[in-house]
């Protein structure tokens, strides 16, 4: 594998992890898909967590701007599923810091731990396992700007937008596959459905 996996490295890994699968899968919020992809599956085996995170790390190293920034660079995760990202992203660059936002009810607004405060122009790395509705990624952004921080780029292992997603411009974005899922939005809709195809609940 080259030291940049290919797209179709990425996915192949993450096909051979179980962490992408093909099938009828039927989301908590009514969605209905042929692909289901949890990059989790596939981060729990150290090596690959390494070959992912390490192949992220040198397409964001190939920006200049941000290479010369690493030093002080503080890796920021929207939510404990990004967390595998953000610690091998961190140990590859030699980042300075990793910390994460987190709730405890989903009505509520994201937040840091007690004590873990931002300073005011801190250069930070937005970092996330997927970038999918970006509404977790949008709400980090407002918090770590809100902060006084700046951020300097996103970074995800799987970009995997919908027509919603939203643009996140200026900021660079980096990420090692770009997916494209095909939802059905209701059991109404879905062809695997119609067909008859035996369907899989997922609970994420
Ligand atoms: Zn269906």
């Amino acid at each position: 594998m080259q030291l940049v996996p290919t797209q179709e490295d990425v996915l192949d890994l993450l096909r051979k992890t179980g962490a992408l699968r093909k099938g009828h899968f039927a989301y908590p919020n009514g969605l209905h898909s042929e692909e289901y992809l949890a990059v989790a599956l596939a981060m729990r085996y150290y090596q690959h967590a390494r070959t992912l995170s390490v192949g992220l790390s040198r397409k964001l190293r190939a920006n200049s701007e941000l290479r010369a920034m690493v030093p002080e660079l503080s890796i920021v995760a929207p939510a404990t599923g990004g967390l595998p990202v953000a610690y091998g992203v961190c140990e590859a660059l030699r980042a300075n810091q990793v910390y994460w936002a987190e709730r405890d009810d989903p009505n509520q607004p994201l937040r840091f731990r007690q004590y873990m405060k931002q300073v005011r122009g801190e250069k930070v790395l937005l970092v996330d396992d997927i970038l999918r509705t970006g509404s977790k990624l949008g709400q980090l952004r407002a918090l770590v700007e809100g902060n006084g921080a700046e951020v300097v780029g996103l970074a995800v292992m799987i970009y995997q937008p919908n027509p919603h997603t939203p643009s996140f411009d200026p900021l660079p974005l980096y990420y090692l596959a770009k997916l494209d899922s095909m939802y059905y939005k209701d059991e109404s809709s879905c062809d695997l459905c119609r067909r008859g195809v035996p369907v899989e609940k997922v609970w994420i």
